[in-house]
Formats: C-alpha cells, structure tokens, sequence
C-alpha cells in the first residue's frame, strides 16, 4: 500500500507518518529528512540544497524526484512507502505514478490534513526554539505556506479527480487525528 500524507507545513505529516511505519510497517520517505541529512553529511548536494531550504523554497523536481526513486526499492520490500512533503508539485506527483506504474505499484490513498493557517503559524512559532530547524523562522516559514499555496495546494484537484483524496481534520489532537487516518485507511481497504 501506498499512501501520500498531505498538508501544509507543520501539518503534523511526519507526527503521522511515523505512526504509520509503526502500526503497518510501511517504509516512511520523506524528502526534506532526506535533504537535511544531505546538508548533515556535508555532501555535494547538501551543499546545493542549503540555501534554498533555509529560505523556505522548493529544491528542483530533479533532485527530489532522483531520492525517492532511488529508495523506491525499499518501498517495493517492505509492501509500500508513506510519501511525506513528496510530491509538491505537479511535475512530482507525475513522476511517482510513472515510477509506481513501472514497478507495478500505484498511489492507494491521499490523506490530507486540513488545516487553518493562522493556527499552524502559532504552531511553528511554539516549536521554533525548540525545533532547531532554520526553516522554521517566520520569514521563511511565511515563504514555505506561499509555495505551499501556490505549486503544492493545486495537486488536490489531481487527486480528486482520481478518488484518491481522504480529507482529515488536522486541526484535533494527534490522536483523534491517528484515528481519523484509520477510519480512512479502512474506508480506503473495503
Ligand atoms: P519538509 O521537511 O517536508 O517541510 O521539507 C523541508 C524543505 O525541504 C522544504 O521547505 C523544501 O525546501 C525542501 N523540500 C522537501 N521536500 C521537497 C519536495 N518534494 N520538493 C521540493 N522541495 C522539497
């Protein structure tokens, strides 16, 4: 099974997704864990990536695309993958459905957890000084919901259309959200 975890930043996707690898075992891919232990390790890439990220914008289709299909692989052994921040953009999500095709796979079920803005800019205010994330500075925090906004917001319509999309309240407590994705996972399953 392949599920996408959608929603804007600090929607709590990585909270769930984490979850989910432990509830059913799914591999978690996520993209912006795999670009900062990039920048960790000092790499070539990191070193391309810093800047942008620190500045809340999107890195190319090109290099996201290229790390989720290298570990598509472990995706395929341990029965699917819970893509988290992947896909953002049109050209992305394109991209996984011809990888998933090609390997015989597909995107079961979209969840998104649907948020208010002006509370999630509260959240991230709260975990700034904690979080250690350079991103989570309001400046670019700001900058991350605008290009949320204006290139990820738009797959919803994508997904729709194929009757992929589980709308969740991201907004309830982290459990009452746990629980809404089940109820959805098991709509999703029947
Ligand atoms: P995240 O941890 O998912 O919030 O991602 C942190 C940052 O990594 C984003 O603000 C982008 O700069 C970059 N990033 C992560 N995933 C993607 C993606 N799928 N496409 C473009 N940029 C990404």
């Amino acid at each position: 099974m392949n599920l996408i975890l959608f929603g804007p930043p600090a929607a709590g996707k990585g909270t769930q997704a984490k979850r989910l690898v432990e509830t059913r075992g799914l591999i978690q891919l996520s993209t912006g864990d795999m670009l900062r232990a990039a920048i960790a390790s000092g790499s070539a890439l990191g070193r391309q990536v810093e800047g942008i990220m620190s500045r809340g914008e999107l890195v190319t289709d090109e290099i996201v695309i290229g790390l989720i299909e290298e570990r598509l692989p472990e995706a395929d052994a341990a029965g699917g993958a819970i893509f988290d921040g992947f896909p953002r953009t049109l050209a992305q999500a394109q991209a996984l459905d011809s990888m998933l095709a090609r390997r015989g796979g597909k995107i079961d079920l979209v969840i998104r957890l649907k948020v208010d803005e002006a509370a999630l800019k509260a959240r991230v205010a709260g975990r700034f000084a904690e979080s250690g994330r350079a991103d989570d500075n309001p400046t670019a925090f700001e900058q991350r919901l605008v290009a949320y906004n204006r290139d990820t917001a738009p797959l919803l319509p994508y997904y729709e259309a194929q009757n992929k999309l589980a709308n969740v309240d991201g907004m309830a407590a982290v459990e009452a959200v746990s629980t809404e994705i089940d109820g959805a996972l098991i709509g999703a399953s029947s």
